[in-house]
């Protein structure tokens, strides 16, 4: 997990009558501060204007002092997230609860009885009372998936159990997400990952990235240190949290790469009456006949180890890609076409070929499964099989290769050359304008990354954990 969500703050109880407004107010405020989506340059920014008051007290009488501080109860606010492995207790204690009357509700009250059903990776948020070795349960909200799975991406499930004079109840309700835009930017020191987590961007947000750049920059071999980015996506929020499970994070709408000398853009628009893409600054599409790559960039296929088969070295010359990627791992056909073999090969194992226009075929061996046929007509990132180790390889892989007229050819050198689509004139002014004003975004999260990087020698104050 990289979002750092658990985190504790304390606050004082005045009076038990006013307990639910306090307690909202400080939920809200801790919301805020939990979750990893704060600016760091927030989190990182020592208080200004603190100033020291000294003034003389006058001590009052001791009844009364202790009258007063039997009035400030301490409570105690953690946030964390479901794991698979939780129960009742393990779950209560990790947020500091000890209560058996709150873990016997969680068992048996049947809205509570959910929050441990279904997926982990709810957002929890506890108020307890602050008592050494924890404190009974005050208010617990925990925020997860729709109750109805075909509202997941539009909806969420909040249910909240709170202690009244009666005991514990517990509500659930389902209540539409908020689409927030977020900006982020990064430069790369070792990984396209790595540089992400430093800007807490989601992984989906990353891969995207990767796939719109995808025929600009080949991410397997051509990132350099020093390379940086810029990313304006959208964000689904529950109760103005992003929300940790499912596809959290919604579309990418501007991106700039500077890839060495290179500096690329795209922005998100949909001209009316058709589906959305991305276009670069000047309106040209992104969207290539050919992807420039069979497996989508993932933290997955980009962490793992590229494994050369030297048995395919004496086989015959090797003419094509191999990318290395673990078993299973899905694999696409780079361009709209027609089966034209699906089988087994000797040395390829099992293998796809596919014929597209112009007499260029693709092939896609080792695979570990074959999800179509010969025959079949595809279209451009259908998934045709998984990754394996079939045939003649010393461990999975991908080996891809393209021919065009039967001769080999690089394909990342295919999906640079493709014809991209221009926009249409009637819908420039709007795209322009919008274009714009997310390039402004695009350069102020630049502006903000390296005043943080200027600050970076400055020690961080300690995360909240
Ligand atoms: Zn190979």
């Amino acid at each position: 997990m990289r979002l750092q969500l658990a985190h504790a703050d304390l606050t004082i109880r005045r009076h038990p009558k006013t307990f639910s407004a306090i307690v909202t107010a400080v939920l809200t405020f801790s919301g805020v501060t939990a979750f990893g989506v704060a600016p760091l340059s927030m989190i990182d920014s020592t208080p200004k204007n603190v100033q020291t008051v000294v003034e003389t007290v006058t001590p009052t009488g001791l009844d009364e002092q202790a009258e007063a501080l039997a009035e400030y109860e301490m409570l105690l606010h953690r946030t964390d997230l479901t794991r698979s492995t939780d129960t009742a207790d393990t779950l209560l204690r990790r947020l500091g609860v000890s209560d058996a009357e709150a873990a016997q509700f969680l068992r048996t009250d049947p809205a509570a009885r959910t929050i441990l059903s279904g997926r982990p990776g709810k957002m929890l948020q506890a108020v307890t009372e602050s008592t050494p070795g924890g404190g009974q349960l005050q208010e617990l909200v925990v925020r997860g998936p729709a109750a109805d799975s075909a509202q997941n991406s539009t909806h969420f499930t909040r249910i909240t159990v709170r202690r009244d004079d009666s005991g514990l109840k517990a509500t659930s309700e389902q209540l539409p997400m908020q689409i927030e835009t977020r900006t982020g930017a990064a430069t790369i020191s070792s990984t396209l990952f790595a540089a992400a987590d430093e800007a807490r961007l989601p992984d989906a947000v990353t891969g995207q990235i990767a796939e719109m750049f995808g025929s600009d920059i080949d991410f397997r071999r051509e990132l350099r240190k020093g390379d940086r980015f810029s990313v304006v996506y959208e964000t689904m929020t529950a109760d103005g949290e992003p929300v940790t499970w499912g596809t959290s994070s919604g579309r990418v709408l501007a991106a700039r790469f500077v890839n060495g000398n290179d500096t690329h853009a795209a922005v998100w628009f949909q001209e009316p009456g058709s589906k959305g893409a991305y276009f670069s600054p000047d309106g040209k599409s992104k969207a290539k006949a050919f992807l420039a790559s069979p497996l989508a960039f993932s933290r997955v296929t980009s962490g793992f180890a590229m494994r050369f088969h030297p048995i395919m070295q004496t086989w015959r010359a090797h003419l094509g890609v191999d990318y290395g990627a673990p078993t299973g791992t899905p694999v696409r056909v780079v361009g709209d076409g027609v089966v034209d073999f699906a089988g087994v090969q000797n040395g390829y194992g099992n293998v796809v070929i596919v014929k597209h226009s112009g007499d260029r075929a693709t092939v896609y061996a080792h695979l570990s499964r074959i999800d179509v046929r010969k025959g079949q007509s595809v279209s451009q990132s259908d998934l045709i099989g998984a990754v394996g180790a079939t045939g003649w390889a010393t461990g999975p892989h991908l080996h891809f290769e393209f021919k065009v007229k039967g001769a080999h050819v690089d394909p990342m050198q295919i999906a640079r050359a493709a014809q991209a689509t221009e926009l249409s004139a009637a819908a420039r002014a709007r795209f322009d304008s919008m274009s714009r004003q997310l390039q402004e975004q695009l350069a102020s999260a630049e502006r903000d990354q390296a005043t943080r990087s200027a600050s970076a020698s400055v020690p961080r104050r300690q995360r909240m954990e």
